[in-house]
């Protein structure tokens, strides 16, 4: 792999989305490969090494992280571990001499969002979070239409974001940070500031009733909240562990353009005013990790930097807080 100019990447946390999104991206990216694991699951270490060819020197857990540091094969350390621990692990990661790539959201608190993007500048290696969509022809046309104004200023944005199912570590505060704001509403929060170009200046929430008080002790099981941006621009949101919704549409003064499904991993549609947009599937997890190794490769930004995920991480925070106080907050 080397030899054909590919960076090696690891992949920490052998879960959901690296088990069924990652790992299989990887098999079709062309700047970067699967080079190496860490899992704390013995049985994962054996079924991956075989699956995916990876060498004994290869593969890691938590206790031989720092190791990591001596392995030349590995260029980037992407970590896909629950929310409350990606500061931890990114920070590791850049104390080995690694680039990192971290999965949404970036962490729990702003404060932890500061220490990685610290770690990072201080070991002089490249940040990037795991936002796949802004490699995805569809969010990437309404990006291209909101910034540009294709349809006049815009006026009101709806985003929302939910699913049901959602168990273990996910309805753990500790854990996750929060209930579906944190792992879906997130979405909603980057679809409003990518298709606006421009940052909300405040927000108001209100949490939605329980109807599963048991399953949801320590988080929300819905959210809807307002984003108000400059220009007298509303964003009307939800999210939810308790209903599917899966949609981004923006209203400008002379049309409109809508992703339904918006933030699924493919099958995304597009409309607006104009017509259809017709643009082809990707495999979005390829696309995102070929151009970070490019931009490394490059020596050039990446699009979707640590800064981008503090952000979102502070309107997350600001949101819960205006849930709390019932509350215009600031951000
Ligand atoms: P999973 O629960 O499926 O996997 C998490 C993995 O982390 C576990 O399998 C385990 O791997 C490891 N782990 C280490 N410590 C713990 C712990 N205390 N509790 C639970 N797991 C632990 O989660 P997902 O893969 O769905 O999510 C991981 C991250 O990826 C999250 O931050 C999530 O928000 C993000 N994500 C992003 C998506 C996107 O579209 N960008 C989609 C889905 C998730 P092991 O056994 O190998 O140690």
């Amino acid at each position: 792999h080397k030899a054909k100019g590919k960076l090696g990447i690891a992949l920490v946390g052998l879960g959901g989305y690296s088990g069924g999104q990652l790992a299989p991206a990887l098999q079709e990216t062309q700047y970067c490969y699967l080079a190496g694991i860490v899992t704390g699951t013995p049985s994962k270490a054996v079924e991956w090494k075989q699956r995916y060819n990876i060498p004994d020197r290869n593969i890691y857990n938590y206790q031989t992280f720092d190791k990591i540091k001596d392995n030349k094969d590995i260029d980037i350390v992407y970590v896909v571990l629950p929310n409350a621990l990606h500061a931890e692990y990114v920070i590791k990661a850049a104390k080995a001499g690694k680039h990192v790539i971290c999965e949404k959201p970036m962490a729990i608190t702003v404060e932890d969002c500061d220490r990685m993007i610290a770690a990072c500048k201080e070991a002089g290696k490249m940040l990037s979070i795991g936002y796949r969509l802004h490699f995805e022809p569809h969010n990437m046309e309404i990006m291209r239409i909101g910034q540009k104004k294709q349809f006049g200023s815009i006026k009101r944005l709806i985003a929302e974001n939910g699913f049901s199912g959602a168990g273990g570590w996910r309805l753990d505060k500790q854990l996750a940070g929060g209930g579906p704001l944190m792992d879906v509403g997130i979405y909603c929060v980057q679809g409003c500031r990518y298709t606006t170009g421009i940052e909300p200046v405040a927000v108001w929430a209100q949490e939605g009733p329980k109807t599963d008080p048991d399953k949801f002790r320590s988080v929300e099981e819905s959210l809807t909240w307002q984003m108000e941006f400059p220009n007298g621009i509303i964003a009307e949101c939800k999210t939810s562990y308790a209903q599917s919704m899966n949609v981004l549409r923006a209203e400008a003064e002379n049309g409109w353009a809508e992703l339904s499904p918006a933030f699924a991993y493919g099958g995304i549609n597009g409309k607006t005013s104009k017509g259809d947009l017709n643009f082809g599937q990707v495999n979005q997890q390829a696309r995102q990790m070929d151009d970070f190794a490019q931009a490394i490769v490059n020596n050039r930004p990446t699009p979707v930097p640590g800064e981008m995920g503090r952000q979102d991480v502070k309107i997350l925070q600001a949101i819960y807080q205006a849930m709390q106080s019932g509350e215009r907050t600031t951000i």
